[in-house]
């Protein structure tokens, strides 16, 4: 038993601490200006793609909604400016697939007044209709995961929700937009926090914020004693800074101090997960009756020259937010979308801004290239050391080389890996891990079905 219960950080089992170059957290959020063009991809998230409302041609004015969801799995999206419709054609995506996309050829006369608005009194709103506000903003995670926001806080009845863990913890490596948010719009994050519990039906909200950004949460906890609410309903608390806190399962065991079974969600123990960034907007919009038509991006590295946290509208293609943050050479640079620990390099640079960038990190790439040669394993075992969920990445990395796809599912819970590269971050052999499980889950998905 430790001697000093009370000073104990709340904290998972394992994890990684990486160096943060957070050096943007410092300087207040910028706003990006409009590009000439933007690319608007109909799925820019989880579920069935959004279907088209207007044909080329058609001129539209920011904030409009200018594709509908597809069923309930599925959210619209909103013009990000004034202009019109070039075309709806397929465009390369981040991914690498061509995707189909809208095209907006941006006025140069548009302004950042949002006039497709209907300002509402969310206090009369039901828990059914915030949930279809919600979704009619075509908000999903803004943390990376881009699933629908309504989709999330629409627990199935037999889960009766009593907590709302507001994530802002932010443990990627380089991301700032999260910690940005929290200092400059806590009012924003109160309401939106306010809105999700009554959608949830939840009697608490925890957010959970790293120790390394103790400004936010004296930022927080002044906007909730202002607001006059107790802090037994919505409360702040710090946790230990550490990666990947900001991952649900970790989370919710940091901060109530209960596991989520393996195979289960956090709503399966009476918990929804909702990060900061997401939250804040839903806040803004929801009372006004706006679309989700921007958001806050961190763009930084060693290859940018105006590093910063900046306000992009959804659609800006990679190559103009570049320019204007002054990376040079970026053919010769590594184009990262999201966090260095879980994000993905970009295919190409006339990609765009879609709903789920949180960042966009420029490296060298003869760096990066120099510190990926790979070489045997050793049986150090720090990645069973490092890994949160408990496997054994050394043992699943040697039956990937083999090709025993299975095996890694039946016997090693492959499943439950959810991919936060803790492993290849230890490995002294720089073997990739992480990648060889993303490769191993597709082959078995491709003969689940
Ligand atoms: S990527 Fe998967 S196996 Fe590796 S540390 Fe993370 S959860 Fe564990
Ligand atoms: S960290 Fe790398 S070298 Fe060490 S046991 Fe794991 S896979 Fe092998």
């Amino acid at each position: 038993m430790t001697l000093f219960p009370f000073f104990k950080r709340k904290t998972f089992s394992r994890g990684v601490h990486p160096d943060a170059n957070k050096s943007t957290a410092g300087n207040p959020i910028r706003r990006m200006p409009f590009a000439s063009r933007m690319i608007l991809p109909l799925a820019q998230h989880i579920g069935k793609p959004a279907v088209p409302l207007v044909r080329a041609g058609e001129e539209v004015v920011r904030g409009q909604p200018i594709a509908r969801a597809d069923g309930f799995l599925s959210v619209p999206i909103h013009a990000p400016a004034d202009g019109v419709i070039e075309s709806i054609e397929l465009k390369p995506s981040a991914r690498g697939p061509w995707v189909e996309s809208i095209v907006l050829r941006v006025y140069e006369a548009s302004t950042q007044e949002v006039r497709w608005a209907t300002p509402r009194d969310v206090h009369t709103l039901s828990p059914r209709e915030i949930l279809q506000a919600i979704q009619d903003s075509g908000m999903v995670g803004l943390g990376g995961a881009a699933f629908p926001s309504h989709a999330k806080l629409a627990a199935p009845p037999e889960y009766k929700i009593h907590t709302l863990v507001v994530n802002g913890c932010e443990c990627e490596p380089y991301l700032t937009c999260d910690h940005r948010l929290m200092l400059e719009y806590p009012e924003d994050l109160l309401d939106g926090i306010r809105l999700a519990m009554k959608a949830v039906g939840a009697e608490r909200a925890i957010i959970g914020v790293e120790d390394n950004k103790m400004d936010a949460v004296a930022a927080i906890r002044a906007a909730i004693e202002k607001s006059g609410h107790s802090a037994c309903d919505i409360d702040v608390q710090a946790v230990e800074t550490k990666y990947p806190q900001g991952a649900e399962k970790m989370l919710v065991k940091s901060l109530l101090g209960v596991e989520v079974p393996a195979g289960g969600l956090p709503m399966h123990i009476g918990v929804v997960v909702n990060n900061v960034g997401t939250l804040a907007l839903l806040g803004s919009l929801i009372p006004q009756g706006k679309g989700l038509t921007e958001r806050v991006v961190t763009v930084t590295g060693p290859g940018i020259k105006k590093p910063g946290d900046y306000w992009v509208p959804i659609g800006t293609p990679m190559r103009t937010v570049l320019e204007w943050a002054g990376a040079a050479d970026a053919g010769e640079r590594e184009i990262i979308l999201g966090g260095p620990m879980m994000g993905q390099a970009v295919a190409s640079l006339d990609v765009p801004v879609t709903k789920g960038v949180s960042g966009i990190l420029v490296f060298d790439k003869l760096q990066l290239e120099s510190d990926r040669k790979v070489w045997p394993c050793i049986k150090c075992s720090e990645c069973v050391k490092a890994c949160p969920m408990g496997l054994n990445p050394s043992m699943l990395g040697m039956l990937a080389a083999q090709r025993e796809y299975e095996s890694m599912g039946s016997t090693y819970h492959l499943g439950d890996c959810f991919e936060c590269g803790c492993c290849t971050y230890v490995c002294p052999s720089h073997i990739p891990l992480v990648q060889q499980f993303r490769v191993a889950k597709g082959i078995l998905r491709g003969k689940a079905t």
